[in-house]
């Protein structure tokens, strides 16, 4: 019972079935391993041991009498910007540090109705602005593959935990590559689902015409289990969309990678920047797809230095109209004695909020002015439909399309770089977002410093069986996502 943590989504899922163990001995035992190494990981910012004991205890009863569900009983750690009932619900903000929810988002009530155990909340960028973790308010989470490395973000909580296993499976979302790049640096699988596809309802919006929640797991095995219970339509949120959902479980082996047409971006393997270990990981991976059948197409993508400016254009924007609502009266965060309501708006903003989320706010409020509407905001819309002409062009000739997830691997824990150096490393994660696409993460090796590498497939709207299936394949084909990290492998 020493390895629970070293089980498959699927194995675990039989294990129970066949009362190999218990929910409640696999939840003691992740509770265990949290307890222990947790302390050099800082994953997570609330443990829900209490209410994940009488969860496992429901799970295992209901196991017993024969109405489980294919996850009944399995444990999973929920991004922090997930509402979750009477639990506390950060954001990865001090603005909300005391924020207990009233209710649960739809991706959390779906997994509580299909038996999921909630090992607890996990840390993020704040407000998801980011892509190292580093949070001002609850501390760096570490890297499970170097403690002195980021785990990327701005689900870099979610990546964690799964790397060192300290869940099975975590929750994240994806704004403009917070699913993918904390995968990338983690060596896991993490999908960005079409946009639409899983239900906002209860997510703590940052940027809502790209805010999209997602599976991040070991293998596109375990995510495809996961999304079966995040995707669907959903009343609660006006912009999901009701399309029937696939079994992503059964599809796994639906796409043959024989014959695949793999479109490799010329734009994409020229960027400044691009680490020359990471270029080399990528091109070995997509040359095993080739033996494994795909054919390699070079493409075209002619928008992409027009990514970064668009998307820290709209994502702003957004955000600085979403985070209007916090202002130290409704909830969360309120400034001591106040002298009147423009102090307490004033100081409660300003001490409540970190300064990445107070420059977006900044930024965003500045690009939506009256005199600046039409030259930033507008502008900034109309690039971004070129830029998703871009790829529908590319699609009509390509299935999926290659990247790196990330120009570089993880970088140290107080590194510093500039806002402007921060935002070029999401270059290949940001036009994916912008244009409503999914996309997915896949380990596919090592840097000269053991560090994870990942690449990136794109898929067409609505084509998260086809990814997937293709990571699937090139899983079955390889052994990088059976990989752990050293801590990972520590005993309880
Ligand atoms: N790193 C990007 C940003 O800072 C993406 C974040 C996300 O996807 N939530 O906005």
């Amino acid at each position: 019972m020493s390895d629970l943590h070293r089980l498959s989504i699927r194995e675990l899922s039989e294990g129970l079935a066949q009362a190999k163990f218990s929910s409640r001995e696999l939840t003691e035992h992740y509770l265990k391993r949290i307890a222990k190494i947790d302390t050099q990981v800082q994953s997570y910012i609330t443990v829900t041991a209490e209410q994940a004991l009488a969860q496992a205890d429901a799970a295992d009863a209901a196991i017993k009498a024969g109405h489980a569900t294919t996850l009944t009983g399995l444990p999973i750690a929920h991004k922090d910007i997930f509402c979750t009932q009477g639990i506390k619900t950060t954001a990865g903000s001090k603005m909300l540090d005391n924020f207990i929810s009233p209710y649960d988002a739809t991706v959390v009530a779906k997994g509580k109705a299909a038996g999921l155990v909630t090992l607890g909340k996990v840390n993020m960028d704040e407000f998801a602005m980011g892509s190292t973790s580093e949070n001002p308010h609850f501390g760096s989470t570490k890297n499970p593959w170097n403690l002195e490395h980021v785990p990327g973000g701005s689900s870099g909580g979610s990546a964690a935990v799964v790397a060192a296993d300290l869940a099975p499976f975590a929750t994240g979302t994806d704004t403009g590559g917070s699913i993918r790049q904390p995968a990338s640096f983690c060596g896991l699988t993490g999908l960005k689902p079409t946009y639409g596809r899983v239900s906002r309802f209860g997510m703590i919006a940052y940027a809502s015409s790209m805010d999209q929640g997602g599976p991040m797991a070991r293998s596109a095995e375990d995510c495809a289990y996961l999304m079966n219970v995040m995707a669907g339509h959903d009343a609660k949120d006006s912009t999901s969309v009701q399309k029937e959902v696939d079994d992503y479980v059964s599809n796994l082996n639906n796409t043959s990678v024989k014959g695949l047409r793999i479109g490799i971006p010329k734009q994409y393997f020229n960027v400044q920047g691009l680490d020359a270990d990471v270029k080399a990981r990528v091109e070995e991976s997509l040359k095993k797809l080739e033996e494994m059948g795909a054919i390699l197409v070079e493409i075209n993508l002619n928008m992409t230095e027009a990514y970064v400016p668009t998307y820290y254009l709209i994502a702003p924007a957004e955000a600085s109209s979403n985070l209007q609502r916090f202002d130290g009266v409704r909830y969360g965060y309120r400034c001591e004695n106040p002298v009147d309501l423009m102090d307490l708006y004033k100081r409660s903003r300003s001490e409540g909020f970190g300064t990445e989320v107070q420059r977006r706010i900044l930024i965003g409020t500045y690009a939506l002015s009256a005199g600046y509407y039409d030259a930033y905001y507008v502008k900034a819309q109309k690039v971004r439909r070129l830029i998703q002409q871009d790829f529908l062009k590319a699609f009509e000739n390509v299935d999926v399309i290659a990247a790196p997830s990330a120009p570089t691997t993880a970088y140290k824990i107080g590194a510093n770089l500039s806002p402007t150096e921060m935002y070029l490393g999401d270059i290949y994660t940001l036009a994916v977002n912008l244009a409503g696409l999914p996309a997915i993460n896949a380990p596919v090796g090592f840097d000269k410093n053991n560090l994870p590498v990942g690449l990136q497939l794109i898929g067409n709207y609505w084509s998260e069986s086809q990814l997937l299936s293709v990571v699937h394949q090139y899983q079955q084909a390889t052994d990088w996502h059976t990989k752990r990290a050293a801590i990972a492998e520590e005993n309880a």
